[in-house]
């Protein structure tokens, strides 16, 4: 009798985690309701993802245009925004663009294995399931976001492999030709900084991680320059700037390490304003882009942990 404790052990182990979880309120059950800002929803949303940007790297003769787009009054940012405690890219691009923190999405390193997408769907999701006609779009250097998070709800979301500055032409493509679709939401992601962080290391001293940090600030620039030409033409544009991590030595994987747990996050608009004395984590991202285009849904409210830093 005795060898059939452990097993009796396990059993009542199992079924009371079991009843535990079915009292907790489970979103899917929520009606997934969804209202919309008719006047909101014509908005629309440049995302710009650099990764593996360490914050102290922000200085004005590194990256002028941004360095000085953080002293904007228009703009919200700090350099102390809070990444997942599992400071790889895969969990931190899925918290950034799910809205919830990786104990729900489940993503703790770059296979993405075992995620849980179908149950916390990307902010894509959400603005697809209101209308077809809103095209979004995801023109990325590391091509797992495609493939795991983007690809199955967007409208052009290429998952071949291409560098930094082929990222940067297809963008200027499209949002000077509207080539391939004219552009509503769109998400760039840069992986280059990452790449020169493992190979040279992670700090604004090396040589080879500032040169990369100086060349995406100009392609920044030069972006935001033509959002002003789309905003003088009368389009509502917000634009982001976010990363995934930050890095020391030639490496991130140190969560206790402040170079590392702490990134930039950037929002800017021409007349909105931004919480203040907040420091955002990776979960505001989606909160924030939804509330901009006026998107309520019942089933991203109750599944998130970010908010929205629009005031
Ligand atoms: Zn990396």
């Amino acid at each position: 009798m005795k060898k059939l404790f452990p097993a009796l052990t396990f059993f009542i182990f199992f079924f009371h985690i079991g009843c535990k979880k079915d009292q907790v309120p489970d979103c899917d059950d929520y009606a997934n309701s969804t209202s919309v800002d008719s006047l909101k929803i014509k908005r629309k949303v440049l995302i710009i993802g650099i990764d593996g940007f360490r914050s102290d790297a922000m200085q004005v003769d590194i990256t002028p245009f941004m360095h000085s787009l953080s002293l904007n009054n228009n703009v919200y940012f700090t350099p102390a925004n809070s990444v997942e405690g599992d400071t790889y890219s895969g969990p931190n691009w899925s918290s950034l663009l799910t809205g919830v923190h990786y104990d729900k999405h489940t993503v703790t390193d770059n296979s993405f294995e075992g995620n849980t997408f179908d149950r916390y769907p990307s902010f894509f999701s959400y603005i697809e399931g209101i209308s077809k006609n809103i095209n979004t779009i995801s023109i990325v250097n590391w091509t797992p976001i495609n493939d795991h998070i983007l690809s199955s709800c967007s409208d052009f979301s290429p998952t071949e492999p291409i560098n930094d500055s082929l990222v940067f032409e297809k963008a200027k493509d499209l949002l000077i030709n509207s080539n391939p679709v004219s552009p509503d939401v769109v998400f760039l992601h840069f992986d280059e900084l990452d790449v020169a962080g493992h190979n040279y290391g992670f700090s604004p001293s090396v040589q080879e991680y500032a040169n990369t940090l100086n060349t995406l600030d100009s392609y920044v620039n030069e972006l935001f320059n033509l959002i002003e030409t789309k905003r003088v033409d009368g389009e509502d544009w917000i634009c982001f700037i976010v990363s995934d991590h930050g890095g020391e030595g030639t490496g991130h994987g140190d969560s206790s390490n402040p170079n590392i747990n702490k990134t930039i996050f950037f929002a800017e608009h021409p007349i909105l304003s931004f919480r203040k004395n907040y420091t955002s984590n990776q979960t505001d991202l989606s909160a924030s882009i939804l509330d901009f285009l006026g998107i309520t849904n019942s089933n991203f409210d109750c599944k998130t942990d970010g908010i929205s830093i629009l005031e």
